[in-house]
Order: C-alpha cells, then sequence, then structure tokens
C-alpha cells in the first residue's frame, strides 16, 4: 500500500546502532532516530559519555541500549549487534558514526597514528557493516548509513592538514558505494553522509582555525548547527529514501557545491 509522507519517515519497531553514539554528532544522530520511533543501541569505548546519554534518552522515553565497544576490536562489534538484536529483536539501521582525527604533515605523520585512525575511522566500519549485515541479510532488509566527511571530497591547501583522516573518510565513500553495489539486490541500501564543520570534541580545534574562512567562502556562511543532521539522518535511514543506495550526500551549507 502507498505510504503518506510521514509514514515515509517513520521508524517505529525498527532497531538502530549508533557507533560513538555517546556525543558528538552521533548523538544528535541517535537522538533523531529515536524522536522517528526506533529503538537504539549506542556504543562508544567510555562508560561516562555512555551512561550521561543513556540517561538523558530514557528520561525521554526512549527505548534505548548501550554496550562498551571498541570498533575495532571484532569480538566487541559482533557483541553490540548481537545485544541488539537480542533486546530490540532485529537490526535494521546501522550508523557507522564513530571517528577520530589527527592533524600532521604527512612528513612527520607517525605510522601509529595513520594506522589508528584508519583502524577507527574505516576498518571499524567495514567490521560493523560486515556484522550488522549479516544480521540484516536474514531478512533481507536494512539501510546502513557511513559517516564520512568533506575531507573525502575535497583537500585545501590552507589545511587541515590530516591525510589519515583524509583517506579514511574517501576509503569510507569507496566503501559506501561498494557495500552498496554487493547488496542491493539483497535489500540493504548503504549511503554516506559528508558532513562539513559542527562543534564537537573532536572538531572544535579546526572550526578555531577555519571558522573565519568558512564565513567568507562557505555558500551559507556559517559552521553547522545542532539539529542539521537529523533531517538526513532519518531520511536515508527510513522508506522515504527506498530508491537512493550507493550515494554520499554533503551537508556542508555549500562548501563541497
Ligand atoms: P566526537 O569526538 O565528539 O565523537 C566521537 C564519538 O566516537 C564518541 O562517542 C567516541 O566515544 C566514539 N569513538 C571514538 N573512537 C571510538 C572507537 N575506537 N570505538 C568506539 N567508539 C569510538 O566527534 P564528532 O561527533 O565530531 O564525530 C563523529 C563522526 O563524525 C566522526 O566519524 C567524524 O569524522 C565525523 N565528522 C565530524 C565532523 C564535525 O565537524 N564534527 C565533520 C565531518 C565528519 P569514546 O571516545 O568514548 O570512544
Amino acid at each position: 500500500m502507498k505510504k503518506n509522507v510521514k509514514e515515509l519517515f517513520d521508524l517505529t519497531g525498527k532497531t538502530a546502532i549508533v557507533t560513538g553514539g555517546s556525543r558528538g554528532i552521533g548523538k544528535e544522530m541517535a537522538e533523531a532516530l529515536a524522536e522517528a520511533g526506533a529503538n537504539v543501541m549506542i556504543c562508544a569505548r567510555r562508560q561516562e559519555w555512555l551512561d550521561a546519554t543513556v540517561s538523558e534518552f530514557e528520561s525521554r522515553g526512549f527505548n534505548t541500549a548501550s554496550r562498551l565497544c571498541d570498533v575495532t576490536e571484532p569480538e566487541n562489534v559482533q557483541a553490540v549487534v548481537d545485544e541488539a538484536a537480542a533486546t530490540f529483536g532485529s537490526v535494521d539501521i546501522l550508523v557507522n558514526n564513530a571517528g577520530i582525527s589527527w592533524g600532521s604533515m604527512p612528513q612527520e605523520m607517525p605510522l601509529e597514528q595513520w594506522q589508528k585512525v584508519i583502524g577507527v575511522n574505516l576498518t571499524g566500519c567495514f567490521l560493523f557493516a560486515q556484522a550488522a549485515g549479516r544480521e540484516m541479510l536474514k531478512k533481507n532488509s536494512g539501510s546502513i548509513i557511513n559517516i564520512a566527511s568533506v575531507a573525502g571530497l575535497t583537500s585545501s591547501a590552507n589545511g587541515p592538514f590530516y591525510a589519515g583522516y583524509v583517506a579514511s573518510k574517501a576509503g569510507l565513500i569507496g566503501l559506501t558505494r561498494e557495500l552498496a553495489a554487493s547488496w542491493g539486490r539483497r535489500g540493504i541500501r548503504v549511503n554516506a553522509i559528508a558532513p562539513g564543520f559542527f562543534h564537537s570534541r573532536l572538531a572544535d580545534s579546526v572550526i578555531d582555525i577555519y571558522e573565519r574562512s568558512i564565513q567568507e567562502s562557505n555558500m551559507i556562511p556559517r559552521i553547522g548547527i545542532e539539529g542539521e543532521l537529523k533531517g538526513i539522518t532519518v531520511f536515508l535511514a527510513s522508506d522515504a529514501s527506498s530508491y537512493i543506495t550507493g550515494q554520499t550526500i554533503a551537508v556542508d551549507g555549500g562548501m563541497t557545491a
């Protein structure tokens, strides 16, 4: 039966996993999915931020679960997917959001930092897609949203200089296409969001340096504000985007247009 527009965006009864959902933009996206009706499982490495976010979500009446997890550890990843499926009955949506960065000129980049960034931002997303994908394949249905970055689409001679981060995000955009191609005929859609700059623990030091140039040259001349990633997240997670897969959508005030 044809759905009306509110039904298209409705996530009631669906279960979403949001990696790095304890703070920053992952928390905002988890909140958006819960507001649209989804059960949410959030995971991260540090208990204190997880607990604070779970309490806040529960006080708002959201169905929430959480688990400590390092996305680079396959057993941790599998445990999150298993617990989400056991608690809520299925895994329908995965938001691969956990991410880190390391700023350094390429000639000085420590190999250890390069590997850490690639490990979390790229391999971690693959491991989660693999584990959640197996769950989604059981019912031939699911939506995976990878959080890339404008850093995966463009670079600037004015910096920020963060080769590992850029490589991880460009890689994630490629992985998004490849997973979409691999699973499109099995009912799983895979898309990416490429945010511009949003205030967070990760981004604030870079924003301090670049806010002025964003004000001077962005089509929408400001940093992204809280709430501006909610719509795209619910859109890509829901049936409202049922014919969209393999795409990367920039939410950047026109920075990459
Ligand atoms: P934050 O640092 O505020 O949040 C990062 C989240 O990821 C935290 O919940 C953190 O929790 C978790 N995390 C980090 N490493 C791991 C790990 N190994 N395993 C599990 N969880 C982990 O950053 P943002 O909210 O800014 O960033 C979120 C995502 O958005 C990243 O992928 C980032 O690249 C991307 N992004 C952000 C932009 C921005 O302007 N803010 C712009 C473009 C992209 P804990 O430390 O407890 O593990």
